[in-house]
């Protein structure tokens, strides 16, 4: 049986009620004898400030780094609203991200049949929609210099961001956004904005050019950032995998979310380069969520969207393809079945807590393994 490193880091609010649900799982796979996942815990955010003085220990980061995955929980909450600036929970996330290398962040928009309602668009529109947004994580306009707001002569003040990207930085992340469409329904939809955006004709030429060289067999097509947004509400089905840089992957993957329903329902990986001997890549599995803390607590919190982190770990760092499908294909079945959190029943109807979902989940597994 294959076993892997896995690091929890659960975090703070209802960070540790849907990771204990996780747990479930990992369990379930090793009595299976599916796959041993050797997990270590570590804190982060908030509960490692208070342990530590600071938003994750080194020693939680050398055991991310020696991680085949790391799973992360949310962070943040009032309680540590007032700490320094470098210390606040939301740093430790960013510390991770930074020294892992992590460039790559997918954020699938899913929309389960028994959910299309809860969408914002019609259900024809929605139901049955599975596209996935590859977004460029450590560069362009959120990290180029200069940066700054200077004082001019005359006082007024000038505020500058640098939106900047290299030939490098776009081809890895095209080759992500390739790789993925190929497992997938084999198309690639490459926003950016080179009417009006130097980094936008080097975009487009990039991505035209490793298409052309390594991914032929994957159709592509460009679309304009602003005309992707518009589409993304007019027919989002028309997508497979969208791939775009940091700032349009941001506001373009909040569109596709809203898409699916509810903020608990949202899964995401972030991955880093290929390691050219092993070819194993880091990876931080998260919710979109955040720690909730106006629930936290109580065992409302719906875990589909840690969950769902999870069967992206088992596809993306594992190559467990058929059990990431049978997971998926579970939760589907318990929503069928009518169970929802709170955040996802209809009014009027009798909401049940995370233990229950994740109870479910696995009966599930239980049923479509027999
Ligand atoms: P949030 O995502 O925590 O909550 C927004 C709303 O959605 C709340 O009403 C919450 O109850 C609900 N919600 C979120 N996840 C849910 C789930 N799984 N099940 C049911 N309901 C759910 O965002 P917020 O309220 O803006 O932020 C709360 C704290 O989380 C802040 O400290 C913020 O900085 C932090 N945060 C952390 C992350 C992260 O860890 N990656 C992301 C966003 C926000």
């Amino acid at each position: 049986m294959a076993s892997y490193n896995l690091l929890l880091l659960p975090g703070d609010g209802i960070g540790p009620e849907v990771m204990a649900e996780v747990e479930k799982l990992v369990g379930w796979y090793g009595r299976r004898g599916i796959a041993r996942f050797e997990t270590e815990k570590d804190l982060v955010g908030g509960s490692a400030y208070d342990a530590h003085g600071k938003a994750i220990s080194d020693a939680a980061m050398a055991r991310a780094q020696a991680a085949d995955a790391v799973l992360f929980g949310a962070v943040g909450g009032p309680k540590w609203d007032k700490v320094p600036y470098e210390h606040r929970p939301e740093a430790g996330l960013l510390r991770l991200r930074k020294e892992l290398g992590l460039f790559a962040n997918l954020r699938p928009a899913i929309c389960y049949p028994a959910l299309a309602d809860a969408s914002s668009l019609k259900r024809e529109l929605v139901e049955g929609l599975d596209i996935i947004i590859v977004r460029e994580l450590t560069g362009g306009v959120y990290f180029g210099e200069p940066k700054e707001i200077v004082t001019l002569e005359n006082g007024e003040k000038r505020a500058v961001d640098t939106q900047l990207y290299t030939t490098h930085e776009i081809e890895r992340i095209a080759r992500v956004a390739f790789e993925l469409a190929r497992k997938r329904r084999n198309k690639v939809s490459s926003a950016e904005k080179r009417n009006v955006m130097k980094t936008g004709v080097l975009w487009n030429e990039v991505v035209t050019r490793v298409h052309g060289a390594e991914y032929a067999d994957v159709e592509l097509e460009h679309v304009l950032a602003d005309n992707c947004g518009m589409q993304l509400v007019r027919n989002p089905k028309q997508y497979d995998v969208i791939v775009t840089d940091n700032l349009f992957g941001d506001i373009l993957s909040d569109v596709a979310a809203m898409l699916t329903g509810s903020l608990g329902m949202l899964p995401s990986a972030s991955l880093g380069a290929e390691d050219p001997a092993t070819g194993k890549r880091k990876a931080l599995y998260e919710p979109v969520h955040g720690s909730a803390p106006d629930i936290a607590g109580k065992g409302l919190a719906n875990p589909i969207a840690m969950i769902g982190s999870f069967a992206m770990a088992l596809r993306y760092s594992f190559g467990l393809v058929a059990e990431a499908d049978m997971l998926e294909k579970a939760i589907a079945n318990v929503l069928a079945s009518g169970l929802r959190t709170k955040d996802i029943a209809a009014a009027g109807t009798n909401a049940v807590g995370t233990r229950e979902i994740g109870d479910a989940v696995v009966a599930e597994l239980d049923r479509l393994a027999a």
